[in-house]
Order: C-alpha cells, then structure tokens, then sequence
C-alpha cells in the first residue's frame, strides 16, 4: 500500500497537492478537516462540538479524528493506499496512525513536508477566506491561532518522521503544478 502524509501549516495547500497527488497514484484522500466539515453540515452532535474549536482555531480532541480515520480504513480495504492530510496533526495522532496502520499490514511510506513562509501563508488563507465560506479562514486572530497551533502540536511531528527515516521537503512556493512536480519526484523515491 501507497500511504502518504501531506505536512505542513494551515494553507500550505495540503489539500489542492491532495487532490492531484490522488489521480496521479490512485489513492485515496482523507483529511480530517474535510470529514470535520461534513460532520458540522451534517449538524451532528460531533460537529456541533468540533464547530466550537474550529471557529477559535484550536485542534479538535485527538480520539475523535483518530475515530474518523479509523472507520475511513475500515471502508476502504481495497484502496491502493491513502493520502492522509492535516492528519495527524499531534505526536499522540502520529502514534496511534502508525498503529492502525501496522495492525492492517501497511505502514506508512513518507512524509512529504510542504515549505511556506509564515507571510505567505496568512495572505493565502485570507484569500481563500473570501470564497471558501470557512469562519476560521476569515479572521486574523483565528488564523494566527492555528499557526500557533501547528507550531506547538505538529511541527513536533516532523522530528518524529525523522527518527523514522520517512521525511521529504518540498518547497511550497510556486505554481501549483511545480510544487505538484517536486512532490511526484519525492513519491517516486518512495514508491521505490
Ligand atoms: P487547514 O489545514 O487549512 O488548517 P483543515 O481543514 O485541515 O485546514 O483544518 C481545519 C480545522 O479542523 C483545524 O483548525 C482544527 O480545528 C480541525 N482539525 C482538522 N484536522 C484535525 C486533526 N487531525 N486534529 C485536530 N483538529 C483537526
């Protein structure tokens, strides 16, 4: 199995490399924000909750992603791999990922880290704020929360990949399909 992580800060553009990277291999997408939302329309009780925390920038609690992520493994047995995006996104996350992934035989092959300087990023997620119709995209204080975020609870993750011999930089700058073409040259390394 193909499974990849996609780390990087909030509008790094995990999830626009996501979707290219998925019909180039085959694979599948999950990303936690996305099921988050889909809970939040859904007006479920556990998108009520995760509503609360989103709207302040702050990370949802770790056994409610780690569940989501679960139930994705489990629907999806015949999947050529997994594109796993804003997941996990704490050391406890990381953990029980490799976890589930080692019980089911197919452990992650890389890590593949998107570059994107702290100016670029907030001019970013403002911009999409004004299309995207996500509160927690709209207001600075809310999106220099997350960057705070991802400072304390995930950027940790990258020493972690480390350790395992698994990470891959790539610099986040440039159009779309460059950066596109940096990441497939680091999957093909990964694939091999
Ligand atoms: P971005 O990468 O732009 O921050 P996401 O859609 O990945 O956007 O995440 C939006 C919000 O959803 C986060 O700020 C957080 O509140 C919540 N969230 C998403 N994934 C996780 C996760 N793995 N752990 C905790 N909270 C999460």
């Amino acid at each position: 199995m193909l499974n990849i992580v996609l780390f990087g800060p909030p509008g790094s553009g995990k999830g626009t490399q996501a979707e290219k990277i998925i019909s180039k291999y085959n694979l599948i997408h999950l990303s936690t924000g996305d099921m988050l939302r889909a809970e939040i329309t859904a007006g479920t009780k556990l998108g009520l909750e995760a509503k609360m925390l989103m709207d302040k920038g702050e990370l949802v609690p770790d056994q409610i992603v780690i569940g989501m992520i679960e139930n994705k493994l489990d629907s999806n047995k015949q999947a050529v791999g997994f594109v796993f995006d804003g997941f996990p996104r704490t050391v406890k996350q990381a953990e029980a990922l490799d976890e589930l992934l080692v019980k089911r035989n197919a452990p992650i092959k890389g890590v593949l880290r998107l570059y994107v300087s702290e100016e670029e990023l907030t001019k970013r997620i403002l911009s999409r704020g004004k299309t995207s119709g996500r509160a927690d995209d709209q207001n600075e204080e809310i999106v220099k929360n997350r960057v705070v975020e991802y400072r304390t609870k995930t950027e940790p993750l990258a020493k972690y990949y480390e350790t395992q011999g698994k990470l891959h930089q790539v610099v986040g700058e440039g159009s779309v399909d460059e950066i596109s073409a940096l990441l497939y040259k680091e999957i093909d390394k990964i694939k091999r």
